[in-house]
């Protein structure tokens, strides 16, 4: 079965048998096994057995690890039954962007704070819009009106001037006239109003705004304004022909930290090396936390080597560190962390850096952490 096609049509399990306990695809019959034993209707079976195929089908095709976590978020997104997940797929598979551990670890714990935020966004974005839409009606109301009382008032005009006019005919004038100038002012009332609260609106919404590119532990930019940031940066350096190149950062055996001294103090750590990594940041380094315990760095105008003596500076720093657990007294011991870097200017398309600084990551983790590796 193709990935996609677990896309193309809502799962039957969703539709017809909601995963849920007694109802788990742990109790769809294996191969061989007796269907006159199973009270559950064939076709709940084979859509059971569909999606178990597309859940295995997808870990081997992206050679993710067989872990708990993995299959459900699999599962979840294949059914359907996480939208954002599912959602996220399909647009990871027709970017052709690689489905891999990093990214899907990155989707599934996507910062709440974060969703919040885009949220809020949203629904600031939804109260400018229904403020203009309402501003709008006043404004035609009031208008169409006035141009109504208008013609009156221009017929009245012609009737007087063709035949002899009553004081009566004068008054109605009058009175038309006023309340055209009612109108009016009601027309200006109204705008008045609106721009107040579109200017309050508008302070909101740009507030938002930043806050959604902001990660809420470390203040550094997040993953969203990295990924921003290099389109635009990508774009900029082919146009001037000016190198840029990223790097990815990752902390160094951080869930020892975790298990070791407890979330709180972790969370401190990774603020300690987002400070460390953001020493570096200037107008030509710009450092983003990508999520979990790493970050990520653009550095423009400079080639692969002087990137790299800028970031290995800061592990270099970041090593000789001695950190201490303020809570209890503890040392945390060395905190290091790995890097990949790789020159964006090299490829057409900035992802295949990506990739290749994702690569050299991994080559670093291997070769026993605590360095810096170039991709070639
Ligand atoms: P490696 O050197 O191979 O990178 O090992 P590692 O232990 O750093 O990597 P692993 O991926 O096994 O563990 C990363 C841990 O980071 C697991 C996860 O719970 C933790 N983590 C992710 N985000 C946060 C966070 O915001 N705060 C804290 N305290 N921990 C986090
Ligand atoms: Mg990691
Ligand atoms: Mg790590």
């Amino acid at each position: 079965m193709s990935f996609m096609s677990n896309f193309a049509r809502p799962s039957r399990v969703q539709r017809e048998a909601p995963l849920e306990a007694g109802n788990t695809p742990a109790h769809a019959a294996r191969p061989g096994e007796s269907e006159a034993s199973s009270t559950i209707s064939p076709r709940v079976r084979e859509a059971r057995r569909d999606l178990l195929d597309g859940v295995a089908d997808f870990t081997m095709k992206h050679d993710l690890d067989v872990t708990g976590a993995n299959l459900a978020a699999i599962c979840n997104g294949l059914s359907g039954a996480n939208t954002q997940l599912a959602e996220a797929f399909v647009a990871r598979e027709i970017s052709g962007e690689p489905i891999d551990q990093r990214w899907l670890d990155s989707v599934v714990r996507l910062d709440p704070d974060t969703k919040d935020r885009l949220a809020e966004l949203d629904q600031l974005m939804d109260e400018l819009e229904y403020s203009l839409i309402r501003f709008g009606q006043t404004a035609k109301s009031a208008a169409d009106e006035t141009s109504d009382q208008r013609g009156v008032i221009d017929a009245q005009i012609n009737e007087m001037g063709t035949a002899a006019s009553s004081g009566n005919d004068v008054a109605r004038v009058i009175d038309l006239s006023r309340s055209m100038l009612e109108n009016i002012e009601r027309v200006e009332f109204a705008m008045v109003n609106s721009q107040e609260e579109s200017a309050v609106l508008r302070e909101n919404l740009a507030r938002a705004r930043m806050e959604a590119d902001v990660d809420h532990l470390t203040r550094l930019p997040n993953r969203r304004a990295f990924e921003r940031r290099l389109a635009n940066e990508a774009q900029r350096a082919a146009s001037t022909g000016s190198p840029l190149c990223v790097a990815f950062c990752d902390v160094d055996h951080f869930k020892a930290v975790n298990d070791t001294h407890g979330h709180e103090a972790g969370d401190r750590i990774l603020c300690a090396v987002a400070t460390m990594l953001n020493s570096v940041a200037s107008e030509n380094c710009f450092v983003a936390r990508h999520g979990g315990e790493e970050f990520v760095l653009l550095f423009y105008g400079l080639e692969k080597d002087a990137a790299f003596e800028k970031f290995d500076g800061v592990r270099r720093a970041m090593a000789r560190k001695q950190l201490m657990n303020r809570d209890t007294g503890k040392p945390f011991g060395k905190v290091t962390f790995s890097g990949g870097l790789a020159q964006v200017t090299d490829h057409a398309d900035p992802r295949t850096a990506l990739a290749e600084a994702d690569a050299a990551l991994y080559e670093a983790k291997q070769s026993g952490r605590n360095k810096i590796v170039a991709a070639n």
